[in-house]
């Protein structure tokens, strides 16, 4: 939308940003003041619905009474230790993450980007200590068009140019492979491989869904090398795809499972790297850490942000509703789309090159209501919280079939 056309405290609210922040994103020109459940309102009164859900940050919907309550007790009890003390949400935190993950150990950090490193630092030491591999010379082997977070050493193994370009020197020991090419990731495999880092779906790629078995398979082949599978299932996990992690479509357990986002519920930065005994432990006090990560605001709200996602049948809702929907976004019949992919409520609609760009496409749903991204310039994602009825989606198609249509 040209800026000319705002409304005046919209435009103010857009230029204070322009002036003050970094111009580090391209966001809508939508300004958020209240939010609910699937709903969000902005300072003019007006109500859109959230089809981005913080790229699935927002599982459980926005403030999720169950979690807003847990975060609100936890406020009035202790917020922070630091883990140079105990407190009494951590343990049972990790527990709980322990047993619906079905792993043995559990490390809580913040961000995705944390649990990521957290992750790399986990198996290279592993790699060293049990693997035996010569000090300095592990190997990670990473897809392209990969995402798995901004810090300097994840932007090192990254395939888009802008996320790396002006940021060297990048960390070394990390090798490419195509992503959902089986045969490519076995001959990439060296003495040194120690691991091998995929997310089951490409969320911010573009909604890119790996041929069938492509999980199972490189699964299968890091067994037999003894190299340790990574999942980032920052995105993909807790009930998005239909699932409560999308490695579950193909019956694969991976050896470090790497999950953020929805574990925050919306309300808090909340993630964790998940592994056995074997991997989890090589660290030792003062190997790694976090003066946020397992603190009790965080772990209360992670509780309950679980809690939800397994006694709302989260995941088994988005694989109804998300199939249902997939079809009826396939049955559209628009000139401009190329093709519907995803699972579940991980939705991504890519539009033709000869049609232009994405972003249009979002601005004239975000003037019917509806807020939703474009990722990787041709994709439009739709990702709403898992707690969307069937109604509310069918209202939004009506709007969705004459952004496509026209
Ligand atoms: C969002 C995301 C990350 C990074 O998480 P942050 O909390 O932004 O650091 C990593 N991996 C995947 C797959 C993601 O979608």
């Amino acid at each position: 939308m040209p800026t000319s056309t705002l409304p005046p405290k919209t435009l103010a609210f857009l230029e204070e940003v322009d002036r003050f922040g970094a111009h580090n994103y391209k966001p809508l020109p939508v300004v958020v003041e209240r939010a609910e459940g699937v709903w969000v309102w902005d300072v003019e009164g007006r109500r859109y619905l959230d089809m981005l859900s913080a790229y699935s940050a927002l599982n459980q919907g926005h403030r999720h009474p169950a979690i807003v309550q847990a975060a609100k007790e936890q406020l009035d009890r202790v917020t922070l230790t630091s883990r140079a003390f105990h407190n009494d949400q951590m343990g049972p935190f990790l527990k709980e993450v322990a047993e619906a993950t079905g792993f043995a150990k559990v490390l809580p950090m913040n961000t995705g980007a944390e649990a990521v490193e957290t992750a790399i630092k986990m198996v290279r030491k592993w790699a060293y200590q049990v693997k035996g591999i010569p000090e300095g010379k592990a190997e990670i082997v990473v897809c392209e068009n990969n995402f798995h977070g901004r810090t300097t050493t994840i932007v090192s193994f990254s395939s888009e140019p802008q996320y790396r370009n002006g940021f060297g020197p990048f960390t070394p020991g990390f090798r490419m492979v195509p992503y959902g090419d089986v045969e490519a990731f076995r001959a990439a495999i060296t003495p040194h491989t120690a691991g091998f880092l995929v997310e089951p779906i490409q969320g911010e790629g573009g909604v890119v869904v790996p041929p069938a078995g492509y999980l199972a398979r490189t699964r299968e082949i890091c067994a037999e090398r003894g190299i340790a599978f990574m999942a980032d299932e920052i995105q993909t996990g807790l009930g998005r795809t239909g699932r409560l992690f999308c490695c579950d479509w193909e019956g694969v357990r991976p050896d470090v499972l790497i999950v953020g986002k929805a574990l925050g519920g919306g309300i808090y930065p909340v993630s964790a790297a998940i592994a056995d005994d074997e991997f989890m432990g090589v660290f030792r006090p003062g190997d790694h850490g976090s003066t946020f990560g397992g603190n009790p605001l965080a772990a209360a709200v992670g509780r309950a942000s679980l809690r939800v996602i397994l006694e709302e049948r989260l995941a088994e809702r988005a694989a109804e509703l998300g199939a249902w929907f997939m079809e009826e976004l396939r049955a559209l019949d628009s000139p401009h789309v190329e093709e519907v992919r995803g699972k579940g409520l991980l939705i991504g609609v890519v539009i033709k090159a000869s049609s232009g760009p994405a972003r249009p496409f979002c601005e004239a749903l975000m003037e019917r209501g509806i807020l939703a991204k474009e990722t990787h310039e041709q994709v439009i994602r739709f990702a709403p919280p898992l707690v969307i009825t069937r109604e509310v989606l069918e209202e939004a198609l009506l709007a969705i079939r004459e952004v496509l249509a026209a």
